[in-house]
């Protein structure tokens, strides 16, 4: 089967591999579509560490074709995920306590085990979500890193009915997050980009503003216009905006970081203290974060805004990526081959 796999070179590869027969409570999956994330970028930089070699793809959905001994939770003929958050131990504290992405044996998908990015891929059933009829693969691709990342983040961001959340990036990430915000969380959403064309598509999903902080003085017009945003959730890959990010929420307002640029933030001590702000990381979504995710989608109360590609097209569109070039999520499709 062929797949893309991380090369030594910052570039990836399309390679011929033989997958290992299954294991106990594996399924195998024949892929639909795979979403290419912000995150296989920095991985096929090595920003995270060298793991050439690895097939990369944490926004993956294909059909059950096979299962192995001990699966109950997938059928043959189901359609389920290949998601970041590939497997943990089920044994662990925050495995027991809602927060297994934080488990420490955990196995991420294209990073530290083959993930979605090829014809086939081999997954621990019990850990592929499945994905609920009237949900199309690839929008179903997109919610499964970007969708359940950036309603995870929301959800640890604490934000009301009614009050305003400043969306820092609005790219892959971003422009679900703002439909999560809208649609799903009833908040009123601030959406900050560098670059206009992301703006213009969040002015169309309905951002209630808009803010480019090349031309904007973004914290001083949230914080004199607004009173500031009560919570911020940063996908931007730049260390300005989440220093902005704590620049432009209100006292006891809370900062979840998401975006994963290689950089240190700069934290005011007496803003942190006097003002009681909150920055906190999060980390992709759980199962049932990505379960309920789903459900929004297949609801019609978030269309993920896709693009199909060929395999072929990999090194393309990280560099497109990188360039801005697009809006929305580039998918690789595996079911219409050239
Ligand atoms: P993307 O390239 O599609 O979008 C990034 C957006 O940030 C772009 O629209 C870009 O114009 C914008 N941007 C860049 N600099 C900015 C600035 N200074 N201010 C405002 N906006 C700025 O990337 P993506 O796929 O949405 O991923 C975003 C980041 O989130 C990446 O670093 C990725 O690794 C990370 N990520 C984290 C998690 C997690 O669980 N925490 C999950 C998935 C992705
Ligand atoms: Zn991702
Ligand atoms: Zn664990």
């Amino acid at each position: 089967m062929k797949a893309a796999v991380v090369a030594k070179n910052k570039t990836v590869e399309i390679k011929e591999k033989t997958l290992r027969p299954l294991k106990y409570g594996e399924a195998l999956l024949k892929m639909e579509c795979c979403g290419v994330c912000h995150t296989d970028l920095h991985v096929k930089n090595a920003d995270f560490g060298d793991v050439s070699g690895v097939i990369l793809g944490h926004e993956g959905i294909g059909v059950v074709t096979e299962i192995a001994e001990g699966v109950t939770s997938l059928k043959v003929g189901d359609r389920a995920s290949v998601a970041w958050f590939f497997h943990g131990c089920g044994h662990c504290e925050y495995c027991n306590s809602g927060k297994e992405t934080f488990c420490r044996e955990v196995k991420n998908a294209g990073y530290t085990v083959d993930g979605g990015m090829a014809e086939e891929c081999i997954v621990t059933a019990d850990y592929a979500v499945k994905v609920p009829d009237g949900l199309d693969s690839a929008a179903a691709s997109s919610i499964t890193c970007a969708g359940v990342t950036t309603y995870k983040a929301i959800k640890v961001s604490g934000i009301k009915p009614g009050q305003w959340l400043a969306i820092y990036g609005l790219g892959g990430l971003g422009n679900l997050a703002l439909q999560y915000a809208k649609n799903v969380f009833n908040a009123k959403v601030i959406a900050i980009d560098v670059n206009d064309k992301q703006l213009t598509l969040a002015k169309e999903m309905g951002a209630d503003l808009t803010l480019n902080p090349k031309t904007d003085n973004v914290d001083e017009i949230i914080q004199k216009d607004l009173g500031g945003a009560h919570a911020a959730v940063v996908t931007a890959v730049a260390k300005s905006a989440f220093n902005s990010a704590v620049g432009s929420v209100r006292a006891a307002g809370r900062v979840v970081a998401v975006g994963l640029p290689v950089e240190t933030m700069d934290l005011s001590i007496p803003r942190l203290v006097l003002d009681g702000i909150e920055v906190v990381g999060s980390l992709v979504g759980t199962r049932e974060d990505l379960k309920e995710a789903f459900r929004f989608g297949a609801e019609g109360k978030v269309v993920p805004k896709v693009a199909m590609r060929p395999l072929e097209d990999i090194n393309a569109i990280f560099e497109e990526m990188e360039q801005g070039k697009f809006t929305g999520r580039m998918v690789i499709d595996f079911k219409h081959k050239k």
